[in-house]
């Protein structure tokens, strides 16, 4: 089999407003693919930029497509590695669109296999995947509201984004924590936004509202300080920003850095390295979480067959397209049964877009 061409949509989601302690982003600035074969069949990948984490744009993803897409002409979609290391050797970094070229070749390969990817990646059977939901930063009033409003749609996991004023912070927790009662479980999201002592105040005032986890409470500059607050904090933490790839996860793990991964494919530039990061994390006794940017439901599914195939991944923060999506125009693919995430049956991720909104979007052939 070879591949023949791709077409690289922008793949532009509107969405309500979404605020984290490093800015808000006003749409989803994704890229839609289809790397199509000499046979006849296809795959299917999207990633979801998020600038100020991965440094990459809906802008350069799209660029960075028109340019990777040549490079696998006339080659076997089949040897993933291989097809990845000639992206690695073209380009460093990028991984956000490197995932979504990556996550095409898996679709090709399960489709070819006759099963669904989580089945193509090693496991024999579904999993509960129980999804968080966020909420974005805002006054604390604001964010009771989205609370009660989430919990009352009856999700038990509320994740909050944190991270502008550890003091604001604090006061936001407390409000939330009233609102919803003792119940939910309650995660926070500082997205680097504390420095040590603020980290080390807010943590420690925050034992009191029971809180499962802390993502990413400081820079990823501050990882050589990691050890020293995860001695002092009440709440365990999960690294986030700090780890992109497994070299990443020994650097932070063999340091007693944190307590928790999150592994996103628009982190690790893929599927492959996912793997990686989870095997490392495993052999250290970590439990992972698999999360996303704001992926439409394409790459959601994704993530679900990979969350499924991986024991270790114990976290579910899987509510990238509720995030204020307006328009879901992804056909099959992962449907929400409350806060359960359900995988599809079908051969390969089980998803599509849409072709009257692909119709919509501006493309290029390559
Ligand atoms: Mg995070």
């Amino acid at each position: 089999m070879r591949i023949t061409h791709a077409e690289i949509f922008r793949f532009t989601i509107p969405m309500y407003p979404f605020t984290i302690a490093t800015g808000t982003m006003d749409f989803a600035q994704n890229i839609f693919l289809r790397i199509f074969t000499d046979e006849g069949m296809h795959g299917v990948g999207e990633c979801s930029a998020f600038p100020m984490i991965t440094g990459e744009t809906q802008n350069t993803c799209f660029a960075m497509a028109r340019d990777f897409a040549p490079l696998w002409r006339e080659k076997d979609p089949l040897q993933i590695e291989e097809r990845m290391n000639e992206l690695n050797a073209f380009t460093a970094f990028n991984t956000t669109i490197k995932s979504a070229f990556e996550m095409a070749l898996f679709d090709i390969a399960s489709k070819l296999a006759g099963k669904p990817l989580y089945q193509f990646l090693g496991a024999s059977q579904k999993k509960a995947l129980e999804t968080d939901i966020t909420i974005g930063l805002g006054d604390p009033e604001e964010m009771a509201a989205k609370a009660l409003e989430f919990r009352a749609k009856g999700f038990r996991t509320l994740k909050i984004k944190l991270g502008k004023d550890a003091k604001q912070d604090l006061k936001r927790l407390k409000r939330i924590r009233q609102a919803v009662g003792d119940e939910l479980m309650l995660r926070i999201d500082v997205n680097q936004g504390w420095d040590f002592d603020s980290a080390v105040f807010a943590l420690q005032q925050m034992e009191k509202f029971n809180i499962q986890f802390c993502e990413q409470p400081m820079s990823h500059w501050d990882d050589g300080l990691l050890p020293e607050l995860r001695n002092l904090s009440p709440i365990p933490i999960m690294a986030d920003e700090s780890v992109f790839n497994h070299y990443d996860a020994i650097r932070l793990l063999e340091a007693e850095a944190c307590n928790y991964i999150n592994i996103k494919l628009s982190k690790s530039g893929g599927i492959h390295e996912a793997i990686r990061i989870n095997k490392v994390a495993e052999e250290f006794h970590i439990p992972c979480m698999m999360g996303g940017m704001l992926e439409s439901r394409l790459a959601l599914t994704a993530f679900a067959h990979v969350a499924t195939a991986l024991d270790n991944i114990q976290f579910y923060d899987m509510d990238t397209c509720m995030l204020g999506h307006k328009v879901d125009p992804v056909t099959g693919g992962v449907t929400y049964n409350g806060y359960l995430v359900e995988l599809p049956d079908s051969p390969g991720i089980g998803a599509e877009v849409d072709e009257k909104f692909l119709s919509g979007l501006e493309k290029v052939i390559v």
